[in-house]
């Protein structure tokens, strides 16, 4: 069974000997091991039983370890690590050859990124290796967002958790990439789009798809709960069951007649910061319910709220 804990110190042996630690980010947890060893890297994908054409992020602590990771930056990628980081964007850069091809999943470019949270900061400080880490789930289950979440799904499979309280923001960094030098979003995420054109400009986004998976985690199906898993515009109020077989996932109003205990309301004052917060920890609270279904609704379309949105669509796509 996995010891968590705050101690860095033991956390930093742990990944020094090559083994796993998860790790607390603002975004979500992370199931982190040395991103320059092989070996390490390849445990990472077992105990997720993650495909290997799914790539995984690698974190370091300062935009001036960049160097390390990636060949190349351009203007706009450092213009938006200059105002993000540390913080939930991931960029996607040209790969420096010492990153094994098995944390890209071959693809030239590495997904890297400086995490916004002090112990995690402070680790990846104190070691002489950046971290390759993807979300500290189960793959294709909801991705954790407190240490009892890792505890609940890796704990048996993991030295250690590196207890770092709930994440602040919630749900996966932003993914922006620079293919023919123009900025691309890969995933919606943590950063709103709104933010980063306020920094370079109009961007793209890339609709995830499953037939191509060039830029894997764009799988249509995933974060998704055990549970049938059904995603409306909006929950009508004339229409809940309170079947006691049914629990919902609303934005910011509980719906009438139907039990308190079977609803999470994501927000009461409709802030989508608070919302996304709140997401997966309810998912998993609902997924965990006496409910034989989960009905959610979807949020206003708009800054975090597409990346809610995303989150949601890909949770309903089975
Ligand atoms: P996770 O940490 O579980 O959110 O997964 C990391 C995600 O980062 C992957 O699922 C991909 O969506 C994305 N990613 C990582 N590296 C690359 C890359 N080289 N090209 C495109 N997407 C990437
Ligand atoms: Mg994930």
């Amino acid at each position: 069974m996995a010891i968590t804990g705050k101690d860095t110190e033991l956390a930093k042996s742990y990944l020094e000997k090559g083994q796993l630690v998860a790790i607390p980010t603002e975004t979500v947890y992370g199931l982190a091991g040395n991103a320059l060893d092989q070996q390490a890297v390849l445990s990472i994908f077992q105990v997720k039983n993650r495909p290997s054409f799914d790539p995984l992020i690698v974190h370091i602590d300062s935009f001036e370890k960049l160097s390390l990771v990636v060949a190349e930056v351009p203007e706009q990628a450092r213009l938006l690590a200059e105002a993000f980081w540390p913080g939930p964007l991931t960029l996607l850069l040209p790969k420096q050859p010492v990153i094994p091809d098995l944390v890209t999943s071959g693809l030239d470019t590495v997904a890297v990124r400086v995490p916004n949270h002090p112990l995690t900061l402070e680790l990846l400080q104190s070691l002489d290796f950046p971290l390759a880490a993807p979300s500290a789930n189960p793959f294709g289950y909801i991705s954790p967002t407190q240490a009892q979440h890792v505890e609940a799904q890796l704990g048996d499979k993991i030295p250690y958790i590196l207890n770092g309280g709930e994440a602040g923001v919630g749900i996966e960094s932003t993914i922006v990439g620079f293919p023919e030098g123009k900025p691309l979003v890969y995933r919606l995420g943590g950063l709103a789009v709104e933010e980063i054109e306020k920094v370079i400009g109009p961007v793209q986004y890339l609709p995830h798809s499953t037939s191509n998976p060039q830029a894997p985690g764009m799988l249509k199906s995933h974060y998704a709960p055990r549970k049938p898993f059904r995603l409306q515009e909006k929950v009508d109020q004339a229409a809940p069951v309170a079947d006691g077989h049914t629990g919902y996932l609303l934005f910011d109003k509980y719906l009438d007649g139907v039990p308190e205990k079977y609803q999470r309301v994501l927000s009461r004052e409709g802030d989508l910061l608070q919302a996304a917060h709140h997401l997966f920890a309810y998912l998993r609270e609902l997924d965990t319910l006496n409910v034989q279904e989960i009905r959610a609704e979807m949020v206003p379309d708009t800054g975090l709220g597409r990346a809610i949105n995303d989150r949601l669509r890909r949770a309903a796509a089975h």
